[in-house]
């Protein structure tokens, strides 16, 4: 998807803060943080919303949720802990169509959203 602005930040040809990546999945900081810590987790492959997931992807999930949290220990975020969220369509906000996990922590965060 050259399109794609994640696809763009895959393939190094826009820059990112990248914090981690390896074969299957890339984490770099959120351009417009919400939070001390905003950390976007995506998948390499293009896919663009979680309704495209399809049981061959269940692997690259599973890495990004515990790349998730490998980077939450990391960053010292084990004793008040963090927020995973993966926004889907419109009524979920999604506004890029690669799909993403934003790993948000060093504030609270309320619960049920607004
Ligand atoms: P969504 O709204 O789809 O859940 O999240 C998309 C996120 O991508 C937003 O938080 C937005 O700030 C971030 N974002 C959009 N474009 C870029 C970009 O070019 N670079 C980075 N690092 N983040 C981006
Ligand atoms: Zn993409």
């Amino acid at each position: 998807m050259p399109e794609c602005i994640f696809c763009k930040i895959i393939n190094k040809e826009i820059p990112a803060e990248i914090i981690y990546e390896d074969e299957q999945v890339m984490a770099f900081k959120d351009v417009n943080p919400v939070a001390p810590v905003h950390i976007l987790l995506i998948p390499k492959k293009h896919i663009a919303t979680l309704f495209d997931l399809t049981t061959e992807d269940s692997d690259v999930i599973g890495q990004l949720v515990l790349t998730a949290k490998k980077l939450a220990v990391k960053l010292g975020l084990e004793e008040k802990g963090f927020r995973l969220v993966a926004n889907c369509k419109e009524d979920g906000g999604q506004t890029v169509f690669h799909i993403h996990f934003h790993l948000v922590g060093e504030r609270f965060f309320a619960w049920p959203p607004g």
